[in-house]
Formats: C-alpha cells, structure tokens, sequence
C-alpha cells in the first residue's frame, strides 16, 4: 500500500484563531490536487466561515465531514461507494473526481457545472448488461433539487425502460469511468465506448476536443 501523504493549511489560524485544516490522500495522487482544498479551506475561514468536527461541506456534487484529528487539526472525511455508510479520512476520491470533471468540460469547451451534493440520475434498467452507454443531461424541475438531470441508458435504439432513480455516488461505484462526465451542462449527451472513449455532443453536435485537452488524449489512448 502507498504511504498516505498529508498536507495541512497554513493561512486559517490568523483568522480568530481558527484551527487549521489537514487533508489525507492515500494513493498516489494528481500533482499539486491538494491546492483545491487547501484554497478551499483558507478561503472560506478569510472570509469568516467558522468550521466545527462534523460539519459537512460540499465541494462540487460532493460531500466532505470534518472531523478532530488528534493533533489539533480538523481532518478530512469522504463517503466510501458502499451500500452503507462509511466514511474514511481521505480526499482522493473527491479531488481526483473533481479534477477530472474540469478536465472534461474544459476539453470540450463547456462550463463546469456540477451536479448537486448528493444527487440522483436516473437510470433505465438495461444498463446492468449494458457495455456501451448513453448520458444524457436534461432541465430538471427546481421542485426535485436532488435529480442531477444525468439520464443514463444502453445505446440501443429500444425503449429503455422503466428508469430508477441512483445516487451518484452510487454510480461512481458501479460505472466510475462516467463519473468525470457529470459536471457537463444540460443538454450534453455523452456516448460512452469501453474500454474508456468517449463522445460528447452539446445540443446535437458532436464536439471535438481541443487538441492537446485531456479528453483528446483520453480517445486517442483507447
Ligand atoms: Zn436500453
């Protein structure tokens, strides 16, 4: 197992004496990753933000807790894809998804839009036997805040179903590779081809990734 590798603020206890922060990676991680919530974190108590042990937080569509660490610091929870509920003091999961949905709508030239913390999708059932997969990103009614709007059926020309609803946190566990697509806007469709291409189309269009983007280098390694 790689050793974990911890980072901790430095800027919260000029602010009223606020406690700082440590969060915990425990794989190898994407370079400089730990910058998002460590800004996060200064930024928030410079701007007053008063943080307790369990307190949670979204970041993106994501849930973080709070937590004492016993060296004064509040630690850093993430929820574990798991029929129950668990928690680890960890950040990979939650940074590295994030990171990878700027670098998706960044390559194809949309804003981030990310689902809301603790959101659903709807999801038709011949998807289990599915290889291939269609996302689809539809205006949802304010009424229901939890639908993230992320439809996601086989790409069979069929009718797919009856859909139910998932959480996507449930969704990063069962099918992680679409995981990095959901922050892309309503009425983005993206096809997804194992082993790992994908195709995004924005109101209709095929959009071609920048050249050099993330994305591009995603289809051309598959
Ligand atoms: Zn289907």
């Amino acid at each position: 197992m790689a050793a974990t590798s911890t980072f901790t603020t430095t800027g919260c206890s000029r602010h009223k004496g606020h406690r700082e922060f440590t969060i915990q990676f425990q794989r190898p991680r994407i370079p400089n990753a730990e910058r998002l919530l460590l800004e996060y974190f200064e930024s928030a108590v410079a701007g007053g933000e008063v943080f307790e042990a369990g307190h949670t937080i979204g970041l993106g569509g994501h849930d973080l807790r709070l937590i004492d660490r016993p060296d004064g610091t509040f630690g850093v929870e993430e929820p574990v894809p798991a029929p129950t509920e668990q928690w680890v003091e960890s950040v990979d999961r939650t940074v590295r998804e994030v990171t990878f949905q700027r670098w998706i709508c960044e390559s194809v030239g949309q804003p981030v839009t990310f689902p809301p913390r603790n959101g659903d999708c709807l999801v038709a059932a011949c998807v289990q036997n599915a290889e291939a997969l269609v996302l689809s990103r539809v205006e949802v009614p304010a009424e229901v805040p939890q639908l993230s709007g992320w439809m996601v059926s086989c790409p069979a020309k069929h009718d797919h179903g009856e859909r139910s609803a998932l959480p996507l946190l449930a969704l990063s566990a069962i099918r992680p590779f679409t995981v990095q697509f959901l922050a892309l806007p309503v009425g983005t469709v993206v096809v997804v081809v194992p082993p790992g291409k994908a195709h995004v189309f924005v109101d209709g269009e095929q959009v071609t990734p920048t050249p050099g983007s993330y994305l591009e280098g995603l289809n051309a390694r598959s």
